[in-house]
């Protein structure tokens, strides 16, 4: 008699966890990509045959032997806050949702280590306790994402001001990571090793412990501080962002529309106004003040860290795409980009871009270091959907005038941020630890018809 596959594992490994209503099966099987109306009607249907929440290192050895031993596709997931459909499985099979993989390893001399699928809030408090330091950069889904997410499907976000994204070489130290074959093996991958995996969205190795250089724990202060004008707005963000004695953990810039749309805010962002939110150290609120002053800013919102962390309301959970994910709320009708502006030519790119399509693309705009170390402006503008064809218009646009886009509306892994062909390390990766191909088949181009000679 013939047993299918997925039936197998249910037989062979009764002591997981697996997760058996279908209702369950298809949430496990989706992610923030509803976010694009393009991926919303690309993905729709796209379900896992099977979910399982391993949460040992054993556990995990002995799904992914059985799995490639049956061939069975497996999508590995944290907590599926991703954007781009990448814990979405394309061909079915298993779902691995690694969240309760999530043992804290070790804190110490600047760094700090632990099993994938830790959260980062979580993390980010056993390292502050341990030794005083904190994620030298992190999205504005910290509460929920977990480090393995980040490390295959993240970019950085708060914090970056400081480090850079968190492929900037230095960030991430090193990743363990199992192969997924009928004997798997697992490896350690140093430095820049370890980089061949990232943002691959969990194709080319399924990571089970994440090693992170930490910066030194600061209690963050965190302001609204707005103008009446675009350019002074943008100016003062520009400033803060270069003004090397202020210690800071985030700058973001929301124009005005896009700060009428943050509603629960609406008290601190009066009609008209541009904004510019900072997460600030506590010695450097005076030389704030004094070129907000400059600038003709005024300071709406200020709360100190202990509150913050009492009351646990952070406007971080306003900032990145938490800036979408408020906006969405009152308006559904918009969707987004993320754009990267030129290092030296980011005002004038941002503004030149205001120009061009306001109205139509709401500009937010968050500064960062990029990967040499230059204070720019990396951007998740709202865009006022109306159909594929013009949201594809307005990219080119932005593209033509010199600014890189990484479209959030495709869910090929070539046709994302690695922007064309992939690396040749990240392909050896995909070669060494996904023989079979059965990390989530139909992400990577190059595999869509197995495995390329
Ligand atoms: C409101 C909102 C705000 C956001 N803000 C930011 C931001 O500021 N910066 C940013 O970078 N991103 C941001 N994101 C995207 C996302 O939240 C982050 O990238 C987050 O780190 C993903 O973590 P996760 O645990 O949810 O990962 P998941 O969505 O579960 O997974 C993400 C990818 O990583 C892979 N993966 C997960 N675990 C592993 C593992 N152990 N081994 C190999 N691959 C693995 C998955 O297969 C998937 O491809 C935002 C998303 C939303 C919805």
């Amino acid at each position: 008699m013939n047993i299918h596959p997925i039936e197998q594992l249910h037989i062979a490994l009764p002591d997981l966890d697996w997760v058996t209503e279908p209702p369950r099966i298809a949430r496990l099987s989706q992610d923030f990509s509803w976010f694009s109306p393009v991926l919303k009607r690309q993905l729709a249907g796209k379900v896992a045959d099977a979910a399982v929440r391993p949460r040992s290192e054993e556990e995990i050895v002995r799904l992914v032997s059985l799995c490639a031993k049956l061939r069975v596709p497996i999508t590995v997931r944290g907590t599926g806050t991703g954007n781009y459909g990448q814990a979405v499985p394309l061909h079915g099979g298993v779902v691995m949702d690694l969240s309760g993989y999530n043992g804290f390893l070790w804190g110490r001399d600047g760094a700090g280590r632990a099993q994938a699928g830790m959260r980062l809030a979580d993390f980010e408090n056993e390292t502050r306790t341990a030794c005083a330091i904190e994620l030298r950069c992190m999205p504005s889904t910290y509460r929920s994402a977990t480090l393995g997410g980040l490390f295959g499907g993240g970019f950085g976000g708060v914090g970056s001001i400081n480090y850079g994204p968190l492929a900037a070489r230095g960030n991430i130290l090193g990743v363990k990571a199992i192969t997924i074959e009928e004997q798997p093996r697992i490896i350690e991958l140093r430095g820049a090793d370890a980089l061949a995996m990232h943002h691959l969205w969990g194709t080319n190795g399924l990571v089970l412990e994440i090693e992170l250089a930490l910066a030194p724990a600061v209690p963050w202060n965190e302001y609204l501080v707005v103008f009446d004008g675009f350019d002074a707005a943008l100016d003062f963000g520009n400033a803060i962002a270069n003004a090397p004695g202020i210690s800071k953990r985030e700058v973001g810039f929301f124009s005005a529309p896009v700060a009428e749309r943050l509603k629960p805010l609406a008290e601190f962002l009066p009609a008209g106004t541009h904004a510019i939110v900072l997460a600030l150290a506590p010695a450097s609120e005076s030389a704030m003040l004094e070129l907000a002053a400059q600038f003709g800013g005024r300071v709406t919102y200020r709360k100190e860290a202990a509150e913050i962390a009492r009351t646990r309301r952070t406007l971080l959970e306003f900032t990145w795409n938490h800036t979408t994910l408020v906006a969405l709320k009152t308006d559904p009708d918009i969707t987004y980009l993320q754009c990267a502006f030129t290092a030296g030519q980011h005002l004038e790119q941002v503004r030149r871009m205001e120009t061009k399509l306001a109205g139509e693309v709401l500009m937010h705009a968050e500064f960062i270091r990029n990967m040499d170390g230059q204070v720019t402006c990396t951007s998740l503008p709202l865009v006022r959907f109306t159909t594929e064809e013009r949201l594809q218009e307005i990219i080119e646009c932005y593209r033509d005038n010199g600014v890189r886009v990484n479209d959030p509306h495709v869910f090929i892994v070539e046709d994302g941020k690695a922007g064309g062909d992939l690396p040749e390390a990240a392909i050896a990766a995909k070669r060494r630890f996904d023989p079979h191909n059965l990390l989530n088949p139909g992400k990577v181009r190059a595999w869509m018809h197995g495995v390329p000679q």
